[in-house]
């Protein structure tokens, strides 16, 4: 898969060669289209080493799942810079990872 140099939005197969569904950006060299990449949802979260969840914060936050009142807590910032950070939390009881944009 490869991805437009001027807007970023993924290349797909035109008629004579791949371009950009967006901008007018073509390209002939030969991009590798994937089809077994779930686009929506790259990054998964709640994927966490279990060293990792030990040094994590305990906030008080209700699980939607089981209604437990701890969760460990993180932030991530994935996504461009200008975008707000956006919020995990890990239900400590029933491992139950859900995310809050701020
Ligand atoms: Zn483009
Ligand atoms: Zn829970």
């Amino acid at each position: 898969m490869q991805f437009c140099p001027k807007c970023g939005s993924i290349l797909i197969q035109k008629r004579k060669n791949y371009g950009c569904p967006q901008c007018s950006y073509t390209t002939k060299e030969k991009v590798k289209l994937s089809v077994k990449e779930n686009l929506g949802e790259k990054k998964q979260i709640g994927v966490l080493k279990e060293d990792e969840v030990d040094v994590l914060p305990i906030v008080e936050e209700e699980c939607p799942k089981c209604k437990n009142k701890e969760a460990y807590f993180w932030t991530s910032q994935t996504r461009s810079s200008d975008e707000a950070e956006t919020k995990f939390y890990r239900c400590k009881k029933c491992n139950h990872t859900w995310r809050m944009y701020s």
